[in-house]
């Protein structure tokens, strides 16, 4: 049999990162199926009748929740379970949690929804670290595999909006959820089937260096489990009265107090000054990843709403569900990604730095909202603007997402210290949840501000924040220290 490096029975590539491209294709399928309807199912007279502020309230829980449950997610599957049945088990939460969906119940609803956001933590970031446990270490083929891998992810996201969001909005909500879960459900059946090409990755913990950490970690087992176990049933039975507002809001307060402990558990490690330097420019990426995201990531709530209300939904006199505008980040994503590699390859040693597509992925996301404000202004009078308009902003959003996420991933991996490389990689997603925090919050705005007012500030504060950084490109660039 061919060993995991010397296999290239999938386009050159380990056969195992076929059974990973699929896996990550259908929880793709499966989250941004859930997400396209999320907030329109809960704000729908025909849906869940929530107001605008609080169905914004529980879609910001809810993607923030994803992304960050894959810090510990992460941290269990290296110390208890390995990758392996940590994907298993976060994939069978998440069809678990879908078809909890489909029951009409608002109790249910949050139910599943929770079951949701863990099964995605335990999934979403053990599945990238098998991927990169398909290679030996000095494998140049790695890079490319992620890219791979990352139109795995965009195939599932550019389908789930067509289907689920056709058959939610043109059928009926709940039976979308159905949709969902069965295709995690081929996900998982397909993991299973095909997990034999994936040798032995994944399929351990780490082992314990001493009993006494093994005690430790398991105290930390626990202590987590009560918390993550507890704290719903407090508020689920009314012991702890609490507003969905009220539990967004505290979910702000735990994010802020996850990025500072993060951050000083990290920073006050025993460095070098050149190691010192790097993580404080990580701390930077960071702070410009999560105001990237949080306008990048309206796509499922202002952006949703914008797409369902204010445009035309017409193509060629046909008329589509709003939720399809939802598929053109992944379309131009894979039209686009070769392109830019190309250009960067294209460009050697003028390629920009890492702090300068930074700055380049802020200014086209901000110019994304910025091109919706004439749009937003004309929808004032209460006329439908083509779709044209969204369809330029998803392009622009598209770009600035290849100036800054796979860059970014990538930065973090070189950037980090060897031994906090796993906590880094949690900062990247910690980032993404916090975005989507964020952006998803914002969509509490959508009627108590003019939508033109509304776009322009988010659009004015991306590209002001990418000004600023461009004036530390030189500082970051000394300190990161030779870092590419
Ligand atoms: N679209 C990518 C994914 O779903 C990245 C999302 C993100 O990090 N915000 O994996």
């Amino acid at each position: 049999m061919a060993t995991a490096n010397l296999d290239t029975r999938f386009f050159g590539h380990p056969r195992g990162l076929a059974t990973l491209f699929f896996t990550e294709m259908w929880e793709r399928f499966s989250y941004y199926g859930m997400r396209a309807l999320l907030l329109l199912y809960m704000i729908s007279p025909t849906g869940l009748q929530f107001d605008k502020s609080k169905g914004a309230a529980v879609y910001g829980m809810v993607v923030s929740l994803v992304y960050l449950m894959s810090i510990p997610g992460g941290w269990l599957a290296d110390r208890f379970l390995g990758q392996r049945k940590a994907v298993l088990y976060g994939g069978i939460g998440i069809a678990a949690g879908n078809f909890c969906l489909v029951v009409p119940s608002v109790e249910m609803f949050y139910f599943g929804l929770s079951l949701i956001s863990l099964g995605t933590g335990l999934l979403k970031p053990n599945v990238s670290t098998l991927v990169g446990s398909l290679y030996a270490p000095g494998d140049t083929r790695r890079d490319a595999g992620f890219s791979i891998y990352y139109m795995g992810i965009n195939l599932g996201a550019f389908v789930a909006p067509l289907v689920c969001g056709y058959i939610g909005q043109m059928i009926e909500w709940r039976y979308a959820f159905i949709a969902v879960g069965i295709g995690m459900t081929l996900g998982i059946v397909q993991f299973l089937l095909d997990s034999k090409h994936l040798g032995e990755a994944g399929l351990h913990p780490a082992p314990f260096a001493s009993a006494a950490e093994a005690a430790q970690q398991k105290r930390y087992l626990w202590l987590g489990s009560a918390f993550l176990v507890g704290i719903p049933v407090l508020l689920a039975t009314g012991i702890v009265p609490a507003t969905v507002t009220q539990l967004a809001d505290a979910l702000g307060v735990l994010l802020l107090v996850v990025i500072v402990a993060v951050f000083a558990g990290v920073y006050f490690g025993p460095w070098t000054s050149a190691e010192r330097k790097r993580i404080l420019v990580i701390f930077v990426l960071f702070l410009v990843a999560s105001i990237f995201w949080s306008s990048f990531e309206q796509a499922g709530s202002t952006l949703n709403l914008f797409a369902d209300e204010k445009t035309d939904n017409q193509l060629f006199g046909m008329p589509f569900p709003s939720t399809w505008f939802q598929s053109l980040n992944s379309v131009f994503l894979i039209a686009l990604a070769p392109v830019f590699g190309w250009i960067w390859l294209r460009l050697g040693s003028r390629e920009p730095s890492v702090p300068a597509k930074f700055v380049l992925g802020l200014v086209f996301v901000g110019a994304g909202f910025l091109t919706l404000v004439p749009a937003a202004s004309l929808t004032i009078t209460g006329v439908k603007v083509s779709p044209m308009w969204l369809t330029l902003t998803y392009l622009l959003h598209t770009i600035g997402e290849l100036c800054l996420s796979p860059v970014g991933l990538s930065a973090m991996t070189k950037l980090a210290p060897a031994q906090v490389v796993g906590v880094i990689m949690g900062v990247w997603f910690l980032a993404t949840s916090v975005g989507n925090y964020i952006g998803g919050r914002l969509a509490g705005f959508y009627e108590s501000m003019p939508l033109d007012t509304l776009f322009g500030y988010v659009g004015a504060f991306a590209i002001g924040a990418g000004l600023l950084l461009a004036l530390f490109i030189k500082p970051l660039r000394t300190m990161m220290g030779g870092v590419k």
